[in-house]
């Protein structure tokens, strides 16, 4: 499997996978809750996440 962008933090690749697993049986409430958590994930092993 692939590691996309700042996918070296342990929670948001738990996310990552929660939000695809969500996608394949087409919850997206569920989808989109993962999305969000993984934007607002505050810290990746020290480095801020980037805002728009
Ligand atoms: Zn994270």
């Amino acid at each position: 499997m692939t590691v996309k962008g700042g996918a070296a933090c342990a929670e948001c690749a738990r996310l990552e996978r929660e939000r695809e697993a969500a996608r394949r049986v087409g919850d997206w409430s569920r989808v989109t809750d993962c999305v969000v958590l993984l934007r607002r994930h505050p810290q990746h092993g020290g480095k801020p996440v980037v805002r728009p």
